[in-house]
């Protein structure tokens, strides 16, 4: 605690000396005196959109530079599009998600008029993982400046080029009190979070999501946790295997499987894990021909993640479990260079490591059912998972599991989707996460929904004063009618 405080009243770095807390209050301060209204959101929506569209070559440069190698339509396809595109939706909605809603008074208060009022929260501040840096850092900024708050930033210093890009980008378009970015690394994250934001949303891992949680119950804050653990695909025997295998693979090997929302691991029924494990290694191969000198294929962020993955693999070896390499031509990858290429792993069991922890790499265990109950009982024996993938183009069935499971999204015959939809929230559920963004969701995340009664000039209530008489008692009766 007392490192924390030393953070809070030390230097943010690269803030022109200021503290955090000097920071936090000077952007506290500056929403006071002027709320942002229509006008100023709208314009911070087009502004933050020019400079991510402008400097889109410097980005993907940046989170190339971070990862060793990513590839660059994954930085445009996966961060920069669907940004834009949740820039584009919050524009055009804004107006409407701002109005007051009417709702109706109760008929007991009848003539008076009810309605809530969506106002901004304060100074938010938002914390960013490092596998997609720039969508998870400026996606919740989109909603918090819809919503009409301040906010301050943290990238993950695990991205540390990425995190000084926008650093800058954001100093370029807005000022210091509205809108800024604090770089550092994990004490200066601890300290962050220790900040009396209004609203704090965190992207990371679930072992971080409680050390933010327990850092804001200090000042109540209220958070949005997004963070991670194991989703599972389950695969009807009767959808088409191929298709199913090519869909889950592409999802799979996007980032190199260091994606939130990537399948963690696959149950087929148990007449096909060895077909499954084939068309694995073909659609790979169709999808990567070659690894090291592959652009198209993403690498592992760093040495350590690089040698966590190894040990899954050897530490399920070592417990039964066959690997199958999914590469041709795999020849130099290694812990050096990052490049993993992917595995598929079959005979698996819970007293492995890769079956209890979240993978986040390109390694996926198929695990294989009987009666379809049993692959749903296993899911619902585990933690409820960020994402759930089922694959069955029979209708009534799928309805009947998605109301026999429960995670934060689905996707239903493919993987990882559900994230691009503008209309849908977006967030975990138990240890995935908790509260929703993206969208309207996100509005009303950093928004204080304000519930506002408006008493007539003629009031029932006037009627119900003491003393109470027999009029009294007749509206009581009526009121606990049977
Ligand atoms: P992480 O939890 O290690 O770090 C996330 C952020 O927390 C970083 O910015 C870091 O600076 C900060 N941090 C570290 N220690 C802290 C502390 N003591 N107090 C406050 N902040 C601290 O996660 P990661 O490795 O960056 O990301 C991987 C995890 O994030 C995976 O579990 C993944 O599933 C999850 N994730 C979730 C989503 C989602 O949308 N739900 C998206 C991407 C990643």
């Amino acid at each position: 605690m007392s490192a924390i405080r030393e953070n809070i009243t030390g230097q943010a770095a690269g803030s022109g000396g200021s503290t955090l807390r000097e920071l936090f209050d000077r952007q506290r301060a500056a929403f006071h005196s002027a709320v942002p209204d229509y006008a100023k959101r709208l314009e911070s929506l087009k502004s933050l959109e020019e400079v991510v569209l402008e400097r889109q070559s410097e980005i993907v440069r940046a989170v190339n530079e971070d990862f060793g190698g990513r590839a660059r339509q994954e930085t445009l396809l996966l961060e920069l599009a669907p940004l834009a595109d949740l820039i584009r939706h919050a524009k055009r909605h804004l107006a409407k998600w701002m109005k007051p809603r009417k709702v109706r008074a109760g008929f007991n208060f009848f003539p008076a008029k009810a309605q809530i009022i969506y106002q901004p929260l304060g100074v938010v501040g938002i914390i960013g993982a490092w596998n997609y840096p720039v969508f998870l850092t400026l996606s919740p900024l989109i909603d918090a400046i819809a919503a009409g708050n301040h906010a301050m930033l943290k990238p993950s210093e695990l991205a540390p080029r990425t995190a000084e890009l926008l650093k800058n980008m954001i100093a370029a378009i807005f000022p210091e009190e509205y809108i800024l970015v604090v770089t550092g690394d994990a004490s200066t994250a601890a300290a962050f979070a220790s900040l009396p934001f209004d609203h704090l949303l965190f992207t990371g891992s679930t072992r971080v999501g409680k050390l933010i949680m327990r850092a804001a119950s200090e000042n109540l804050t209220p958070v949005t946790l997004e963070l991670g653990g194991k989703s599972p695909v389950i695969v009807h025997p009767d959808f088409p295997l191929r298709t199913a295998v090519e869909r889950i693979l592409t999802g799979k090997l996007y980032n190199a499987g260091q994606t939130c929302l990537a399948p963690d691991y696959v149950f087929v029924h148990e007449s096909q894990p060895e077909g499954f494990a084939q068309l694995s290694r073909d659609v790979a191969q169709c999808l990567y021909p070659t690894w090291t000198k592959n652009s198209d294929y993403t690498r592992i962020i760093n040495r350590s993640h690089y040698d966590r993955l190894t040990g899954y693999i050897e530490d399920a070896v070592a417990r039964g479990a066959r690997a199958i390499p999914l590469g041709n031509n795999t020849e130099g990858c290694n812990s050096e260079n990052r490049v993993f290429a992917p595995v598929a792993l079959l005979d698996v069991d819970d007293s492995m490591r890769v079956m209890q922890e979240e993978i986040f790499g390109p390694i996926l265990p198929v695990m294989t059912y009987r009666k379809l109950e049993d692959a749903l009982k296993y899911v619902n024996d585990h933690p409820r998972p960020l994402a759930f993938y089922y694959f069955d183009y029979d209708r009534d069935r799928a309805a009947e599991i998605l109301r026999s499971t429960v995670s934060g999204g689905v996707t239903v015959n493919d993987v990882i989707f559900h994230i691009a939809q503008n209309n849908l929230p977006f967030g975990g559920v138990g240890p995935s996460g908790m509260g929703h963004y993206h969208g309207e969701a996100g509005f009303h995340a950093f928004s204080k929904q304000k519930g506002v009664l408006i008493q007539s000039r003629f009031s029932m209530l006037s009627f119900l004063r003491p003393p109470y008489g027999r009029f009294t008692d007749r509206v009581i009766r009526f009121l606990l009618r049977k």
